[in-house]
């Protein structure tokens, strides 16, 4: 099991906003839920790792409204469970 490279929480699970049956692929953009970071996912056989985005790769993403809304959706989430504890 890989771990967010950030807060190292494990990862135990994958989903796709867009087909809830895909699998990463090297290069895809991970999102932790626990505490935002992003990083590309490193498909090697069986075995998926994570790697940091380089600047560039950063900034090129962030410009994705996808990952906009999912950053966003994801923020949601964690403020509604702060108000509700
Ligand atoms: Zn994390």
């Amino acid at each position: 099991m890989t771990a967010c490279l950030r807060c190292h929480k494990g990862m135990d699970t994958y989903s796709d906003t867009t087909d809830k049956g895909a699998q990463p692929t090297t290069d895809d953009v991970s999102l932790c839920l626990y505490c935002g970071d992003l990083a590309a996912f490193v498909v090697d056989g069986e075995n998926v790792s994570l790697r940091p985005f380089t600047e560039e790769e950063l900034a090129e993403h962030m410009k994705n409204q996808d990952i906009i809304n999912a950053l966003a959706i994801r923020q949601l989430v964690i403020d509604k469970e702060v108000i509700n504890g």
